[in-house]
């Protein structure tokens, strides 16, 4: 049975590992404070050192063979109690993470939602997981492939989406009969706490999911050890080159889910008040930290100046605070480091020749100075070379671009390292279906911003956003399991494929 003692005292939280809550070895700790608050502690956590990534993967490696063994129907019982158990914590879980990354409680509630979605969804692959039956070339003989897990997957996720993500890799990684070590972003502990606490109680047994908190350190050894057979990683593309080259030589398999640099084309048939709305949804929701925002927009000529007057009101009209007040519409950044890239970026802009339509400082008065606040700022005038057009900023700034046609806006479009998702608001269905087809990015949408992706669909991006896996969806299955093809010859004589069954032979 699970150890469900008290994992804290105060505000003092642990690892998990082998089914116990239990401080780092020898390492240290790190406090976890509000982004919109400094004052705010919201806990001290583990500062975890290889010694404890070493137990984790430990852990892991050992709960291995009874998880695998275990029906998949059952292991997804255990899930499906885990879904639940986040439906009812959904407001408590959405409160802490609007307090330790800063986003809008609607936000985190959805955050949470997703975790529940996926649960479901993905516990419901116990009872799937298809495999394939095929008919074989020769007589008496039956072929059929199957999906097996393949051993410790490391869990390594970033702080943005603290509760979706993990869970986009953990359920599946679980359905599938692997065991885990989950290392979540050092900005976004709780919420990781609060979800290996749900698998806990709903009864995943002990060693089979592990989390350890913490940097680097830990990070390195987790993509290096010889235990561990997949990494799943989604964070920067600068990290993630760095865990496949730690990677690569010992040939794990590994799945890279990174930056996104994703556009907005607007075409001059749009309905300009629905492509405002995507817009400014796409650009600002989540401060403009996720991987799908839309940090460009690419606007037709002869819209652009209707266009940019209207969007630029309303971005000036966003009111920026708290997450956890019911008014605030856009929350602060998560880090100090964060906030000053944002503010590197808007000087970056101006000394590129873009042209700042509203917002571009920082915000000090009152109770802004105790948090990461930065205005929602519009650039205009941007170039598509220009570094605010081509990197990922991760704050709320967009950069607006011209464009004369479809064309054009589709080679702006793709003009980036990047590739997640990217969208078009038109009325013309030939434009649409042609932007669809032309994008060169893992997510397209018609008619809506470039964020709002469905836990069934196949989640993840081309080109320095991805090494080709796609979470979410059944993919999530390939990434977590691979294929046994099974031959069973009921002849009871040797036959021997590609020779026995020359059709001369079957002449009579
Ligand atoms: P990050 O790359 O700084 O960190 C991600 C995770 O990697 C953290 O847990 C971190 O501790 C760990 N890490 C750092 N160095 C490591 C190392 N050497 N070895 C192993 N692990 C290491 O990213 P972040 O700031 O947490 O998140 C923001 C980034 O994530 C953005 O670039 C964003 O686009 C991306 N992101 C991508 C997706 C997607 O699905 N494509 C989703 C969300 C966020």
């Amino acid at each position: 049975m699970a150890n469900l003692n008290v994992p804290k005292i105060d505000n003092r939280y642990d690892n998990y590992i082998g089914g116990e809550w239990k401080q780092s070895a020898h390492g240290g700790s790190c406090e976890n404070r509000n982004p919109a608050n400094h004052d705010d502690l919201i806990g001290v956590f583990p500062e975890s050192t290889s010694e404890d990534a070493l137990a984790a993967i430990q852990a892991a490696r050992a709960a291995f063979d009874g998880w695998r063994l275990t029906p998949a129907p059952k292991r997804a019982e255990i899930l499906f109690r885990a879904a639940q158990l986040i439906v009812e914590r959904k407001e408590q879980f959405a409160r802490d993470m609007t307090r330790e990354m800063g986003k809008v409680l609607d936000e985190t509630r959805g955050d949470v939602q997703e975790a529940i979605d996926m649960t479901y969804f993905l516990a419901g692959e116990g009872r799937r997981m298809y495999g394939q039956t095929a008919p074989s070339e020769l007589p008496d003989k039956f072929a059929m492939s199957l999906r097996q897990p393949l051993g410790v997957c490391s869990i390594i996720t970033p702080w943005n989406f603290p509760m979706a993500i993990p869970s986009w890799k953990i359920i599946p990684a679980l359905v599938c009969g692997n065991t885990v070590v989950f290392k979540p972003s050092e900005l976004t502990p709780l919420s990781a706490h609060n979800f290996v606490r749900v698998l806990e109680e709903a009864g995943v047994p002990r060693g089979v999911v592990n989390m350890v908190t913490g940097g680097p350190v830990i990070g390195e050894l987790l993509t290096t050890h010889q235990d561990v057979a997949v990494v799943s990683f989604t964070g920067s593309t600068a990290v993630g080159r760095q865990v496949n080259q730690n990677a690569a030589p010992y040939f794990k398999k590994v799945h890279l889910e990174m930056g996104g640099k994703n556009c907005i084309m607007v075409m001059d048939d749009a309905n300009l008040e629905l492509a405002l709305e995507g817009c400014l949804w796409g650009g600002f929701g989540t401060t403009g930290q996720r991987c799908t925002a839309a940090s460009r927009v690419i606007v037709h000529d002869k819209v652009h100046d209707q266009f940019v007057e209207r969007f630029v009101a309303r971005a000036k009209a966003l009111r920026v605070g708290d997450g956890l007040d019911p008014q605030t519409q856009v929350g602060p950044s998560i880090s100090q480091k964060q906030l000053e890239k944002v503010m590197s970026y808007v000087r970056i802009g101006q000394d590129e020749g873009a042209r700042i339509a509203c917002g571009g400082n920082r915000l000090t008065d009152g109770s802004y100075g105790r948090g990461n606040f930065h205005q929602p700022t519009v650039f205009v005038d941007v170039k598509p070379h220009m570094r605010i057009a081509k990197e990922e900023i991760f704050g709320p700034v967009v950069s607006v671009l011209r464009c004369g046609s479809l064309d054009e806006a589709i080679q702006i479009g793709n003009d980036v390292i990047y590739g997640l998702s990217a969208s078009i608001y038109t009325q013309d269905i030939n434009r649409a279906f042609r932007a669809m087809r032309e994008m060169y990015t893992g997510i397209f949408y018609v008619n809506a911003p470039t964020i709002g992706a469905e836990v069934h669909l196949p989640f993840g991006g081309t080109k320095a956003t991805g090494n080709g896996h796609r979470e979410a969806g059944t993919a999530a299955l390939d990434v977590f399991s691979e294929w046994k093809s099974v031959y069973v010859d009921f002849s009871g004589k040797l036959q021997r494929a590609q020779i026995d069954n020359n059709p001369t032979a079957l002449t009579p």
